[in-house]
């Protein structure tokens, strides 16, 4: 979050003019300090009444240049109106603008804002840092997540995790069939693929998911491969194929959607539009109809408009989703839309999440009600709770039956019954 002092010399006609400057520096993600502050902006809004006025300005510039050397200072106002060579001249002085044009200081130090953070992220992480620490989890006997890509270049304007992890690199396909055999060897019968985006695997070489995939079903007893999140651009429809005909691959989408709305998924810096996400939605249901499909959706996002929100709740209400993950949007320091004007007010927001839960809530009731008398295969794991133990079938329906140590790890037939308030199904066993 870039910060921004101002210091304001002469009338209140200045006075009130400051404050909307700064009032507005706010609105659009700038923190506002005290000028004794080291701010990254400075911003002295001039008098030239008198010669002390101006003496009175020129030293102000210099004492902040000399305390804040990296400071960017911007003087506006009447003295610069009538001496802007003078001041450009002057040490840590960037942007001079008159009385005729002060209010031009506003945009101008958005932007160069804007151009700092996007500097500060090219310099976050060296371009060319492909270092890959590959990893897996295996504390739990039964699923094991195995990490085969890091970092994104995508860098959609809400999100700060290209900061964070850098940018996208892979592990190799050997290396991750070296991890899954380890895995396998540990007894353990489910592998989730984890990754910051993981459909960029590969990118940069000759390798890509839809190989990975491939190679990894013929990890011999590997049993369950879920592919968890995966960006719509990237979920092609030959991994949807493939996944429509595996034995090993689970039938389990999660899709980051964000909004239904074109306009909106354009100022996000998404790489899809709503036609390409509900065409792979569309596509999944037809090859596959049990699929769990679950998608994030973002309320509030800066600019969202009611009858951009309505696109993307009537667009979610018509897809077959299984169920959605809501977030309400939050500004991430250092991210475009941080700055992007127009941020949506919190209750509205608020609002906006609530209907999404409802629906959610809507689809999830559906989902599970379709699912009720069906055999699926449940992986069941340790974790004991009210004398009943817990799995998760192929397409993501969480299971229960009375708790039986022997079960733990097994993956066993069952009978879906009721579903509780939480979702859960009780199961009777089939193992024919
Ligand atoms: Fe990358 Fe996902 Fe963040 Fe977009 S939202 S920048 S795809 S990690």
């Amino acid at each position: 979050m870039p910060t921004v002092a101002i210091h304001t010399l002469g009338c209140k006609l200045n006075f009130s003019e400051s404050s909307t400057i700064v009032r507005r520096l706010s609105e659009h993600g700038f923190t506002v300090v005290d000028f004794s502050d080291k701010a990254d902006f400075f911003i002295i809004n001039t008098c030239t009444v008198t010669g002390s006025a101006e003496k009175k300005c020129r030293t102000l510039i210099h004492a902040v240049h000399r305390r804040v050397p990296q400071a960017r200072i911007a003087v506006v106002g009447c003295f610069a109106q009538l001496r802007p060579d003078e001041l450009k001249t002057l040490d840590g002085v960037e942007f001079v603008f008159g009385s005729a044009n002060k209010m031009q200081v506003i945009p101008t130090l958005l932007e160069a804002a804007k151009q700092s953070e996007e500097t500060a992220e090219e310099n976050s992480f060296p371009t060319n840092d492909q270092t890959f620490f590959s990893s897996y989890s295996s504390d739990d006997r039964t699923r094991s997540f195995l990490k085969i890509q890091d970092g994104c270049n995508y860098f959609c304007t809400y999100c700060a995790i290209p900061f964070a992890r850098g940018r996208n690199r892979s592990d190799s396909i050997a290396n991750v069939i070296r991890n899954a055999n380890e895995i396998v060897a540990k007894g353990i019968k489910e592998i989730i693929l984890t990754g910051v985006n993981i459909g960029e695997f590969g990118a940069g070489t000759s390798e890509n998911l839809y190989q990975l995939l491939i190679a990894l079903e013929q990890v011999k007893g590997l049993q369950r491969l879920r592919i968890s999140s995966i960006e719509p651009n990237l979920l092609t429809d030959d991994i949807i194929r493939l996944t429509a005909k595996s034995k090993v691959i689970l039938p389990h989408f999660h899709i980051p959607l964000q909004s239904g709305c074109n306009k909106v998924l354009e100022s996000m810096h998404r790489k899809y539009t709503r036609e390409l996400f509900a065409h792979r939605v569309l596509l999944i249901k037809e090859l596959i109809p049990d699929c769990c499909i679950a998608c994030d959706v973002i309320a509030g996002f800066a600019g969202e408009t009611d009858a951009d929100f309505e696109e993307t709740y009537s667009f979610l209400e018509q897809l077959p989703i299984s169920m959605l993950h809501v977030f309400p949007y939050s500004r991430r320091p250092g991210t475009k839309a941080a700055l992007m004007p127009e941020q949506v007010d919190e209750k509205i927001k608020r609002h906006r999440v609530e209907r999404l839960l409802a629906l959610s809530d809507q689809k999830k009731n559906l989902f599970y009600n379709q699912h009720k008398g069906y055999i699926v295969q449940v992986l069941f794991e340790s974790e004991e709770k009210d004398g009943y133990m817990f799995g998760f079938s192929e397409n993501y329906i969480k299971a229960k039956t009375s708790y039986n140590p022997k079960l733990i790890n097994q993956i066993k037939t069952v009978q879906l019954e009721e579903v509780d308030k939480n979702g859960i199904f009780s199961t009777s066993l089939r193992d024919f």
